[in-house]
């Protein structure tokens, strides 16, 4: 069966995530076709979605004026799966700590956005992830960390004891960008469970 993937598209890195889930798909023997979201009526019909990073606040008012915001809610309610990064995870979080957010609630963490812009803006690092047998190559692009987890978050990745990677149910979420390298195992984990 041919899968349909989905990414949200209002605004951010689109195309790294549509080639890094086509690569996912193919390691997992699977054929896959990837629709740029802009508009309502897509997002139905796709069995597993990506939101990508860019601004949060500009994501999050996109996603609510083209009637995306819903959508995603039923795909989460529907136990399918999404991979967010970055602006993403903040966009998904029940608490963005900032009110030019209006995100989705659909991962119970808080966080604080650009959170280690106060050190650096950017910075790269081999992270230790729940799943995956080698460390990963993480990016991180004035990231938000996760302040606080509710009971039902698997913590998959920290720096500094801080989590950058957590699992609610079907929603993984991660404050660097996993689309920026050619590594696709956090897409593979994300959509397929395999550390591949
Ligand atoms: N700093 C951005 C925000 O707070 C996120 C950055 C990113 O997605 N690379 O929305």
């Amino acid at each position: 069966m041919e899968l349909q993937a989905g990414v949200v598209a209002v605004q951010g890195n689109v195309s790294e995530h549509a080639e890094a889930v086509k690569q996912a798909a193919k390691q997992n023997g699977h054929t896959i076709t990837v629709e740029t979201i802009r508009t309502s009526g897509i997002i139905p019909e796709c069995d597993l979605l990506l939101i990508p990073g860019g601004e949060s606040t500009t994501i999050s008012r996109l996603i609510h004026r083209e009637g995306l915001a819903e959508e995603i809610k039923q795909h989460v309610a529907d136990g399918k799966p999404v991979l967010a990064t970055c602006a993403g995870l903040i966009v998904l979080a029940a608490d963005p700590n900032d009110e030019r957010v209006d995100s989705l609630g659909l991962v119970d963490v808080s966080v604080e956005r650009n959170a280690f812009g106060r050190q650096k803006d950017s910075f790269e690092a081999a992270l230790d992830i729940d799943g995956l047998d080698e460390p990963f190559h993480a990016v991180f692009i004035r990231a938000p960390v996760v302040a606080n987890v509710g009971d039902g978050i698997d913590v998959l990745a920290q720096v500094n004891d801080t989590p950058v990677a957590v699992q609610d149910g079907p929603v993984i979420a991660t404050s660097f960008h996993p689309e920026l390298t050619d590594d696709s195992r956090i897409h593979n984990l994300a959509f397929f469970g395999t550390d591949k």
